[in-house]
């Protein structure tokens, strides 16, 4: 049996009932077999993929706070530390009530590969909760933050491990986190990115998944002489991706026809009007039969259906799997031309291997959805120089970041003679910068 199959079959067996974590580790071992075969008994000895699957660190609590009723409730908590060998653990906190141990390991194992690519110092963590914040008062997500803190704090720490925001966890939450460390720890530090402007928070963080996204695109785009201006294009959910992606689609010349939330979509033949998503998601925290009420061009449709579209490119910017082998097809039917993931893991295994093997250009959300975290990272730099550096100046470091992650991803496929296959190509220069730290660091 390969080294590769033998960790998979051995993560899938201590690690049951986690098909989330099962299904990232797959895609990057399988297409880790290449370089491993070629130097497969050093690696084994070295037991370098057993320590490359498994998390430095499992940290699981439960949290108690109070409703508005009254009500004592109680959430389970994670912080997942995977990996720090080239940089502090560095990763989001998801509040969504779908999230378990699984879910956390899974985004925590892709963050580590995302982080390195970025070519900035950071390591890969991820953490979060059940908790639900939709239809929560401002106190009670207050009161949920706080209570989250209280615990979290032990474990993080400017040079250790610093959160930020993912799904559910936006400005409003870091604010409240933050608060909430500064008030425990009784220092000033960068412990999480994603601040708001006046506590050394980061300008362009809020656009630069989203931005950084169509940088990326951009760029696979020029190599393959195509034009962005004029597309049409597919984006789903409408959070803090979807909305930055639309942004910097339509600011290139590009028409988006759609968005999403978790009950319906919504398709606007004229181009979703981005200062109205905003007011109905960002403001008004409200579902996207607003959006429809105020704009006349546009249609409401309840469940699911942004990858019935007829469109050129398709940017998942909403969840893991929403983009599944029925959806592929429907997308190759229909000629689209580009994929790139805005999301951690939104397609499905299945559906990534039909795009690719119909001549889709498919850019895994590892390297395309780099530049949030990328930004964070330089948010860390600002705050340890005790700068804060202009848009322009973040927003042009971002473009370099997205332009040279396409180039590494590329380039990386191209030498294990996979061209163009660029979840091969982000999954071995990931492998390759993370490998060789841990190597060099000894047995740890
Ligand atoms: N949650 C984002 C991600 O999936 C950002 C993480 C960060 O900024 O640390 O990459």
């Amino acid at each position: 049996m390969s080294y590769t199959t033998e960790v998979l079959e051995r993560v899938i067996a201590q690690n049951p009932a986690q098909p989330e974590f099962h299904q990232a580790v797959k895609e990057v071992l399988e297409s880790l077999e290449p370089i491993i075969s070629q130097n497969e008994e050093v690696y084994r000895k070295d037991a370098l993929l057993e320590r490359l699957t498994t998390p430095d660190r499992q940290i699981l609590f439960r949290v108690a706070w109070i409703d508005d009723q009254g009500q004592t409730q109680v959430n389970n908590c994670y912080r997942v530390q995977f990996n720090n060998a080239i940089g502090p653990y560095k990763g989001g906190l998801r509040l969504h009530p779908s999230v378990n141990l699984g879910i956390i390991k899974f985004l925590g194992f892709e963050q580590v590969f995302k982080n390195a690519l970025t070519g900035l110092p950071i390591g890969g963590g991820k953490g979060g909760s059940d908790f639900d914040p939709k239809g929560k008062s401002d106190r009670e997500i207050m009161a949920f933050c706080q209570a989250f803190m209280t615990e979290l704090m032990r474990y993080i720490g400017q040079d250790t491990d610093v959160p930020a925001g993912d799904i559910g966890t936006g400005a409003r939450e870091i604010g409240y986190l933050f608060g909430q460390y500064k008030r425990l720890k009784g220092t000033y530090e960068g412990v999480l990115t994603g601040k708001g402007l006046t506590y050394g928070g980061s300008l362009a963080r809020t656009e630069a998944t989203g931005y950084g996204l169509l940088y990326l695109v951009l760029e696979l785009l020029r190599d393959h002489q195509i034009d962005l201006a004029g597309k049409r294009i597919a984006v789903s959910g409408s959070g803090n991706v979807a909305i930055y992606a639309i942004e910097k689609a339509q600011q290139l010349g590009a028409k988006v026809v759609t968005c999403s939330d978790s009950s319906g979509w919504v398709y606007d033949e004229a181009g979703i009007d981005v200062d109205l998503l905003k007011e109905v998601k960002e403001v008004k925290r409200a579902r996207l039969t607003e959006y429809v009420k105020q704009r006349s061009s546009a249609t409401y449709h309840e469940g699911k259906g942004v990858w019935s579209v007829k469109v050129d490119i398709a940017l998942p910017c909403a969840t893991q799997n929403e983009l599944d082998l029925a959806d592929a097809k429907q997308l190759v039917a229909n000629q689209v031309l580009a994929v790139a993931e805005g999301a951690n893991m939104p397609t499905t295994l299945e559906a990534t291997k039909y795009l690719q093997a119909q001549g889709v250009l498919f850019v895994p959300g590892k390297a395309s959805n780099a530049g949030g975290v990328a930004v964070s990272a330089l948010e860390m730099s600002q705050n340890s120089g005790r700068l804060s550096w202009s848009f322009e100046k973040v927003d042009q470091e971002l473009q370099k970041i997205m332009t040279n992650i396409y180039q590494t991803i590329a380039q990386a496929a191209k030498e294990v003679g996979c061209q163009g296959n660029y979840v091969v190509g982000a999954n071995v220069a990931g492998f390759k910068k993370v490998a060789e730290a841990m190597q060099a660091q000894g047995v740890y």
